[in-house]
């Protein structure tokens, strides 16, 4: 923005809010970063997964700071989508791509113009709303370099850098927006893209994946040599790629190709095998090529993730079904990911929906509710059937992390400048006074857990905490970990969750329909049980806890015996070396008692925890290390 200013003749100051605030910070803290900066214009971008979470945040900047302007840009800002132009908390909008307009719209607002002569944007004025439905000019690519180049923006705390070589979309999919975004497919300029690919590659540029994020990346007129130079540059630093591709347009050299150039892992969207129902989402039903183009991929070793939407209208119980038999059959994935269809603003699918006959939540993520063909039932129970088919958990979240001890990354509340993990004993009473630096400073996903002698005497000081909790941070994922002689009592958790759980927050809706138990996925329970080592026993507390916690066993400092009788999900207390004597048996015995689920094996102790994460390959690149608070004692 500033960079666009400048070409204009304007001085704009203009600052993202750095991935080490933006990720980390949960609702609360995102409000206090933005609000400390003081902006008089707050620009968000928004997309389905964030746009109600944005303009809670809008709202609370506002109400703090009432002369910040908000500007609203992204998928989300479409003339159609009418509670966003109407939400008290948005000032003014572009529909489409910002880059043409945004000077505009920033000189406008500070000068407190009307943004009536700009096309293609909405703003509110004299309490009126007011859209300019003109269609702007696209606007040159060649006329800002990427922003990465002058070092404005970096890859992502895990290493990954998005880049973008073509904008547009060929293909008009009829619930895709993205082609009505752009108005013509346009390359970035090559050279442009070059730098940037070999940039990456230089040893210090932390990029550990490349993201080419076109939508068809083998439709871009320069998409081999894009792959050529990677390929070239790889000897210097292997960097993973990712794309998302039309397999059904490759040809029978290409999965060399991307193989070659470190592509690791695509996403193709098969959609459907029924021709009527790919016919009305204007799409080809060459799915004989896409089978094959799977294969070689597959042979190179790339990951192929397959996209499959439930709900299209046209799409039958039974021709869903025949799109997972076809998967079944022919082999043609290697994750299968299913999604129910979204009817999103600005869409084809949108504007026809009466005509279609689709119901759908008219708030994101905008899921398709019935259609002609599919009651709202069958919709869940074809969803269902698909998990069982591909052996998937559609619900599934992770363990939360158990780590209790590591020195290193306790901290007082006072000296953390974020929070991760609370520990607390409420009936001690001392979160009273920390609970609204802790809301503040909270970040998500968030632990809390609850630890003491007496949970049933505990049961208003959880319930007030949570309160609390998700008042601030409505949009946090939290987990709750209890850790008591006597376990919650079920009919306790039902009403927490009840209670306290945004069933409206994207976290909890985009699972609503699959979600068993407690019906959301934040808040999730997860209790600490001494493992009683009797199968009986066992069975009857997870009967009791069924679709409500996750029961996690506490197995102490366990002999082999123990772990031999072990179940999963279960946590080891022992804090002791890896390397010493019994570390090392106890790892080894560990590895080969858990060998196919090492995922189930969590650690009070970090550097255990740690070992046992690389020791098994599941470690991964952290977004943002632990900050734990103990109040216990
Ligand atoms: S779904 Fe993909 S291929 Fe279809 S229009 Fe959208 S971006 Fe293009």
């Amino acid at each position: 923005m500033a960079a666009l200013g400048r070409q204009a003749g304007q001085s704009i100051r203009a600052s993202v809010l750095e991935e080490s605030v933006a990720s980390v910070y949960a609702d609360s803290g995102l409000v206090e970063a933005v609000v400390q900066r003081r902006p008089s214009l707050l620009a968000l971008t928004l997309y389905v997964w964030n746009v109600q979470r944005s303009l809670l945040l809008a709202a609370r900047v506002k109400a703090r700071l009432p002369d910040t302007k908000v500007v609203v840009g992204g998928p989300e800002a479409t003339r159609d989508n009418e509670w966003l132009l109407r939400h008290p908390a948005v000032d003014a909008g572009v529909f489409g791509e910002g880059e043409s307009r945004i000077q505009g719209v920033v000189g406008a607002l500070a000068q407190g113009r009307s943004l009536a002569d700009i096309p293609g944007t909405f703003c509110v004025q004299d309490k009126a709303r007011r859209l300019n439905l003109e269609e702007p000019l696209p606007w040159d690519l060649a006329a800002c370099g990427y922003p990465y180049l002058d070092r404005v923006i970096g890859p992502s705390r895990s290493g990954t850098l998005f880049l973008e070589t073509v904008r547009g979309c060929p293909f008009q999919c009829r619930y895709c927006y993205y082609h009505k975004a752009y108005k013509s497919v346009r390359p970035h300029p090559r050279r442009a893209v070059e730098d940037v690919i070999r940039w990456a590659y230089q040893p210090d540029s932390q990029v550990a994946e490349l993201y080419l994020m076109d939508p068809s990346f083998n439709l871009s007129p320069h998409y081999r040599d894009v792959l050529r130079l990677m390929a070239q540059l790889r000897p210097a630093r292997d960097i993973r790629g990712h794309t998302e591709l039309r397999a059904e347009f490759l040809d029978d050299e290409d999965p060399a190709r991307l193989s070659e150039a470190g592509v690791a892992s695509v996403e193709i969207g098969l959609q459907s095998v029924n021709p009527k129902a790919l016919a009305l989402a204007g799409r080809s039903s060459r799915i004989a090529r896409i089978a094959r183009a799977v294969e070689r991929l597959k042979k190179e070793s790339i990951e192929v993730t397959t996209g499959i939407i439930l709900g299209l209208p046209g799409d039958r119980p039974e021709d869903f079904q025949k799109t997972l038999d076809w998967l079944k059959t022919t082999d043609a994935y290697t994750v299968v990911h299913p999604f129910l269809l979204s009817v999103l603003p600005g869409t084809d699918f949108r504007q026809r929906a009466g005509e279609l006959g689709l119901t759908y939540d008219p708030r994101p993520p905008y899921y398709v509710q019935a259609t002609p063909c599919f009651a709202e039932d069958e919709l869940r129970d074809a969803m269902l059937v698909c998990e069982t088919t591909f052996d998937m958990e559609l619900d599934h979240i992770d363990l939360p992390c158990l780590v209790d001890h590591a020195p290193d990354l306790t901290v007082s509340l006072d000296a953390a400048d974020y929070l991760s993990k609370w520990i607390v004993d409420p009936a001690k009473k001392k979160w009273r006074q920390k609970l609204a630096a802790a809301l503040t400073k909270a970040a998500d996903p968030f632990i809390f857990w609850f630890r003491g002698a007496d949970c049933r005497g505990s049961e208003d000081d959880i319930t007030r905490i949570l309160d609390a909790f998700f008042d601030a941070n409505p949009h946090a994922f939290v987990h709750v970990v209890f850790e008591y002689p006597t376990r919650p009592r079920p009919r306790f958790l039902q009403r927490l969750a009840a209670r306290t759980a945004q069933p409206a927050t994207y976290v909890n809706k985009s699972m609503q329909s699959w979600i068993k138990g407690t019906g959301v996925l934040s808040p999730a329970f997860t209790i600490l049980v001494h493992d009683p080592l009797e199968q009986g026993s066992r069975r009857r507390i997870l009967g009791a806890y069924e679709d409500l916690a996750t029961i996690v066993w506490d197995i102490g400092a366990p002999d082999e015996e123990i772990i031999s009788q072990a179940a999963g999900p279960c946590l080891v207390s022992a804090a002791v070396k890896p390397g010493s004597p019994y570390g090392y048996h106890l790892l080894r015995t560990l590895r080969q008692r858990f060998r196919s689920s090492p995922e189930d094996v969590l650690f009070r102790d970090n550097v255990l925890q740690q070992f046992w994460l690389r020791s098994t390959n599941q470690w991964q690149p952290q977004g943002f290390p632990e900050r734990i608070v103990m109040d216990v004692d």
